[in-house]
């Protein structure tokens, strides 16, 4: 628990006040045992001229629901003090009028709203303050006998403030005490069960003090825990699964929980088994200490109150035992949360009140296995696991050192549905039409896959890129992830390769928890007279365009059923499927099966929601792959033009005189592959620019 200090004076050299608040933030922020994502919040104070030029004392605090480790000198908002300060003589005020109020006294009306601790920061009449959330002072603040064992580490040195909900009131109450017991004594707060607040004159002096308080909890940790053992000691040893085992375990059970999970919404899931984990869920007291409650405020909003701790027994792994202990764990967490919902939003006053949140955990606690993290998209989940790391180390600190206690499920749920909360929520862009869902494309490196693959992403996809090109997608998953963060995942797989698929599509499973669309590309063409068709060729041929679709399908079917939330399959055939054109029987032959397949994919799906279309486009040369080949000099000799012609060829024989490029046949895969289309299956949709002799009938 002990944390490093991170400051340099030859970095913190030469900058301004807020160039040096950035930086103190950026170094808490960077520990995740110090501060949460997203959580926690720094300030300063100092004069500026204002508009006018008049000398004004300014406090700049962190913005509404930025992030400390990645925070910018934007991402703070700067409020005249003295206005703030006037609310001192209040003696109350509810949520809304405090944010009406900061919003009056801010230096740029148009900016961001300031941090829910706003008037914390104010209050106390410290030049530099750090609100934190460290684990080793959780550890403490969320002991039974926290206050206790605080007086005992820092004596006088610190305030131990009883829990109570931040606003205008929290605020109040730790300037009283800290006023109390003397400015020029106490170095920092103990919030109960919710973080710590440290100060100074300096940037440095802040930030140093808040390391050394911290690393003063540690130390005393460490040396009540001597000789103690976490959580009762081990039931079952970590390794009692072995990596492999609990992959394939998984592989078999996550599509089926996401399917449980994604009601209304869809979720995409995150497994963790690293070491901490699973000595965690392997221990003997796990799940009681689990169902303790949340470790932070900061948590919950997040993690939720509570986990699902599904009872599992690795030492005798049952995979269908498993997936009905999820079942019946998922429905009664469900139904609990309900409950939960319904008898504390009675509470809350009737403007205030905000509809319940799909009633899933977010947390699942498998022992053997590790932990799985349910949310919207790839990162948040991260993120998710992440913050339940943090919740294991402050429940190892509390329990070893004395009992962990957590905030009380009304105390819970005043955070969790708390309007200044949920605003945070609001900050976050709106969904795009494929956020939740996780697609497969085979063919990724190719012309048309990446397009596709752009396209998917870019509507909010998580994207599996699948390709015989291993390189290929690659690069294109670091391009997109550089720009969607953890929505892309590269597979290198040869879709002729019955296991080799399988594997792919286990990756793809472990990574997001499941599937729901699955776009069959992966291609090569040829052509020659039939005469001049070997069996090498057809077979070839036929090997990647009818056996390749017919694995991926295969294989995308198994997930989707097991997930049991449909899905959506789409086909990218050929205008040769429908129009046959000469000297080239294999590819035409192979388009055509890929159609009927698609069609009795589309019969066999129905039931199960799973909606199978084709997209038949036509002279796709920007980009593909297969038009820079043979394949190009094959089809030029066959219209009797140069190469170099061939674009205008196919220009000019379309019906409404255009070329068909990437992004067009991308648009129209989306539209199969969205609600869009949700009543449609077994479906043709050409984009060739109008061929009247493949008009679909
Ligand atoms: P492309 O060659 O640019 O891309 C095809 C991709 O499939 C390549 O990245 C290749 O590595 C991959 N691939 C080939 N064999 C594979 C295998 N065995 N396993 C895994 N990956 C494999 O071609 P494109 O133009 O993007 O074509 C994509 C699809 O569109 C193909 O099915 C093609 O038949 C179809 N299509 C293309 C056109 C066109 O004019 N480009 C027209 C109609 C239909």
């Amino acid at each position: 628990m002990h944390v490093s200090n991170r400051w340099s004076d030859k970095e913190a050299e030469g900058r301004s006040e807020l160039e040096l608040l950035v930086y103190r933030s950026n170094l808490l922020g960077r520990d995740r045992a110090v501060v949460n994502w997203k959580g926690g919040n720094t300030s300063a104070k100092w004069v500026e001229p204002d508009f006018r030029g008049r000398p004004t004392r300014v406090m700049y605090i962190k913005g509404s629901g930025t992030d400390l480790k990645t925070i910018t000198a934007d991402g703070f908002v700067g409020l005249r003090l003295d206005d703030v300060l006037a609310l001192r003589e209040r003696d109350a005020m509810s949520d809304a009028e405090m944010v009406d109020y900061l919003r009056r006294c801010m230096l740029d009306p148009s900016a961001s709203r300031p941090s829910i601790e706003t008037l914390l920061h104010a209050f106390l009449p410290f030049e530099h303050i750090d609100h934190t959330h460290p684990d080793a002072i959780l550890s403490i603040c969320n002991a039974r006998n926290g206050e206790q064992l605080a007086r005992e580490i820092f004596g006088d040195e610190a305030v131990w403030v009883p829990y109570q909900r931040p606003g205008f009131s929290l605020s109040k109450r730790v300037f009283e005490a800290v006023h109390e017991r003397g400015f020029d004594k106490v170095k920092a707060v103990l919030l109960a069960k919710h973080g710590l607040v440290t100060w100074g004159r300096t940037a440095k002096e802040c930030y140093e003090n808040t390391i050394t308080i911290i690393n003063r909890a540690a130390e005393a940790i460490a040396e009540l825990a001597k000789g103690k053992t976490a959580f009762g000691g081990v039931q079952w040893p970590k390794d009692t699964l072995s990596a492999a085992d609990r992959r394939g375990i998984l592989a078999r059970v996550l599509p089926a929980l996401r399917g449980m999970l994604s009601d209304p919404q869809r979720v995409v899931l995150h497994h963790d088994d690293s070491d901490p984990v699973l000595e965690f869920v392997n221990s003997q007291r796990a799940r009681e200490v689990a169902l303790v409650g949340a470790a932070c405020p900061d948590h919950l909003v997040h993690t939720k109150y509570l986990p699902l701790f599904v009872d599992f027994d690795p030492g005798h792994p049952d995979v269908e035992a498993l997936k009905q202990a999820l079942q019946d764990g998922v429905t009664r967490y469900k139904e609990a949360y309900r409950q939960y919902y319904n008898e504390h939003i009675r509470q809350v006053p009737e403007g205030e009140r905000f509809p319940m949140d799909p009633p899933g955990p977010r947390i699942i606690l498998i022992p053997g296995l590790g932990l799985v993290a349910a949310a919207k998209d790839k990162a948040t989940a991260v993120e998710t696991a992440s913050l339940y790391h943090r919740a294991i180390e402050v429940m190892k600190g509390a329990s070893i050192i004395d009992e962990f206690v957590s905030l009380t499920p009304a105390e819970a749920f005043a955070v969790e549905y708390w309007p200044l909360e949920r605003y945070k929520l609001t900050l976050a862009p709106p969904e795009r039409e494929l956020a939740r869902r996780v697609a497969l494309i085979t063919g990724a490196a190719g012309g048309i896959g990446q397009a596709i693959a752009r396209r998917f992403a870019e509507e909010g996809a998580h994207v599996v890129l699948l390709d015989l090109d291993e390189a290929g997608v690659q690069r294109l998953a670091d391009e997109l992830n550089a720009q969607f963060p953890r929505r892309a995942l590269a597979v290198g797989a040869d879709v002729t390769n019955e296991r080799a698929m399988q594997e792919a599509f286990q990756q793809a499973v472990l990574h997001f928890g499941g599937l729901d669309l699955c776009v069959l590309n992966a291609g090569i063409a040829s052509a020659h007279p039939i005469e001049e068709t070997t069996l090498e060729e057809w077979q070839r041929v036929f090997g990647v365009l009818a056996t390749g679709y017919f694995l991926t399908a295969r294989e995308a079917f198994k997930v989707l059923k097991t997930q049991g939330i449909g899905g959506s399959l789409v086909v990218v055939a050929s205008k040769n499927a429908l129009l046959a054109s000469r000297g080239a029987a294999a590819y035409n032959a192979a388009k055509a099966a890929e159609v009927q397949l698609a069609r009795t994919l589309a019969e066999e799906g129905g039931k199960h929601g799973i909606r199978v279309n084709i997209v038949c486009p036509d002279a796709v040369l920007k980009g593909s792959k297969i038009w820079s080949g043979a394949w190009r000099e094959e089809r030029a000799r066959a219209y009797g033009i140069p190469p170099d012609q061939l674009e205008e060829f196919y220009r000019q024989r379309t019906t409404l005189k255009v070329n068909v490029f990437p992004e067009d046949v991308a648009e129209a895969v989306l539209f199969f592959a969205s609600d869009r289309s949700q009543k449609t299956t077994g479906c043709i949709l050409t984009v060739d620019g109008g061929i009247p002799g493949a008009y679909p009938r």
